[in-house]
């Protein structure tokens, strides 16, 4: 008979196998993949924190005549403690952000691949400077990734007196980029990293050396998120057996109160009631069947409340509108953040933002400028549940007093838990109903007041007119 041999693979080596996936397929895609995975790992260590963000980005050449490019990303956020430093950086699937709480980095796995692809084709280690808030010393770390065995290869670790205080992290690595072809989406990148974030401050210094800075326009902040427990509609019997294990409740009346959010004890006896479970059961006998009824009886029940925004961290109208009006400036713009809603018990928050006229120059559509969990999304444009919304195929801006060739540019932002990326590179959104519907009555809220302003505009130039004749 024919014997197969089998074996099983680490993630690092699954990722070194499937770099396309995570948006590593090219040396131009893996300039641009690396430049954001950094970024976001800054933002998400200052404004997620109440920091307001100051990043520098240096993309270097390393010598004249090589495609090998230096990328260096500093941030002045919350830093990382040493002992964490290895891991963060050197195993893959490993994170800080691995709980209910909206982050731009989900998958533990954006700096790591960057420095996989680096060392892949240049051979060259990762460096690291960081320090935590308060903390008297600053760490440096070079490291790689033992990617047989999916672990960090420390080669060499530092520490510095900081008597300046400061605090963030920078991380610098070289790989084989294609800035010739990566150039425009990088600055393109940049500039919607800063219309989203005014209230950053953005230094990019490219190959040429070539600077451009975004000051800061406003000092507010999106509001912090809360790291929130998981919601009753949004489990399975993972899940389930998940929470229980980590639980010490001796019925199921306390465990349910305990292990969801918004679920006291009342609608726990009234849910358990209606499912026909014993409230005194004790929820570690339970065995697969009666897993399976709960998890399904959980998702059913309509009576628990929504899931709680508290995990999401929306932009606001007003730092959107302050970030369409210092890049694009516009003549008008109107920003809606919508009302909480939920898919499959994530939370979410749609927002949209329309800039009209000024500086922007018109077009056959109008340009969509897509953002999730704060994150500038500009791959797969077409396949994106935003472009279905805002498509003049699908959205009637005639209502609105918007002919096409138009000014104008709209800003969609999906703030969940669980954003339904299409992929693990997060380019485009999966049409949810939930989301789309949001997403459209937000366009249709914003398209009202651009009517209502070329309304006004039309009548103020008839008015004109008629003193002129
Ligand atoms: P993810 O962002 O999805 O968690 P990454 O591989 O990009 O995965 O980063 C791994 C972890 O390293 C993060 O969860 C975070 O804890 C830490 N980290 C990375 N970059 C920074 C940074 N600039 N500041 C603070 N912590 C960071
Ligand atoms: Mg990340």
């Amino acid at each position: 008979a024919v014997q197969e041999s089998f074996r099983s693979m680490t993630p690092s080596q699954f990722f070194y196998e499937y770099k396309e996936v995570a948006g590593f397929g090219s040396p131009a895609r893996a300039l641009y993949q690396t430049v954001r995975e950094l970024v976001e790992n800054a933002l998400d260590a200052t404004d997620v924190h109440g920091i307001l963000p100051d990043i520098t980005i240096v993309i270097e050449r390393v010598n004249e005549n090589s495609n090998y490019y230096r990328i260096t990303v500093e941030d002045n956020g919350i830093g990382i403690q040493p002992q964490y430093v290895p891991y963060a950086f050197g195993q893959v699937l490993y994170s800080s952000k691995y709980k209910l709480r909206q982050a731009r980095g989900r998958f533990g796995l954006g700096a790591k691949m960057a420095i996989l692809y680096g060392q892949i084709r240049t051979g060259r280690p990762v460096e690291v400077y960081t320090a935590p808030i308060g903390s008297r010393k600053i760490y440096y770390f070079k490291l790689k990734i033992d990617i047989e065995h999916n672990r960090p290869i420390v080669l060499t670790k530092a520490e510095y007196p900081n008597p300046k205080g400061w605090h963030g992290t920078r991380v610098s690595l070289v790989i084989e980029g294609d800035w010739w072809h990566s150039k425009h989406r990088v600055y393109e990148y940049i500039k919607r990293t800063a219309i989203a974030a005014p209230y950053a401050n953005i230094v990019f210094i490219d190959p040429n050396g070539n600077v451009v800075i975004y000051k800061r326009s406003i000092s507010k902040l999106p509001k912090q998120p809360k790291e929130v427990k998981p919601h009753p509609h949004g489990v399975d019997i993972e899940l389930l057996k998940q929470l229980i294990s980590g639980s010490q409740a001796k019925t199921m009346v306390e465990f349910l109160a305990e292990a969801f959010r918004g679920v006291g004890r009342k609608t726990a006896e009234a849910f358990l009631e209606w499912a026909g479970i014993a409230k005194n059961l004790d929820p570690h006998s339970l065995d697969d069947r009666q897993l399976e009824l709960l998890a399904r009886k959980l998702r059913e029940y309509q009576k628990f409340r929504a899931p709680s925004a508290d995990a999401l961290s929306p932009f606001g109208p007003e730092i959107i509108e302050a970030g369409l009006r210092s890049i694009l400036k516009p003549e008008f713009v109107a920003a809606v953040t919508r009302r909480p809603r939920a898919y499959e018990g994530h939370p979410f928050i749609v927002e949209v933002g329309i800039a009209y006229g000024g500086e922007i120059p018109p077009t056959n559509e109008p340009i969509l400028l897509r953002y999730a969990n704060k994150i500038p999304l500009l791959y797969d444009e077409k396949s994106d549940v935003a472009w279905k919304v805002v498509d003049p195929h699908n959205f009637d801006w005639r209502n609105y007093l918007v002919t096409f060739p138009a000014p104008v540019a709209v800003l969609t932002h999906i703030a969940s838990t669980k954003v339904p990326y299409k992929s693990v590179g997060k380019e485009s959104v999966a049409d949810v109903p939930e989301i789309e519907q949001e997403l459209r009555n937000a366009l249709r809220e914003a398209a009202r007041r651009l009517r209502g302003y070329l309304l006004q505009k039309r009548k103020e130039e008839e008015a004109k007119r008629r003193i002129i004749t």
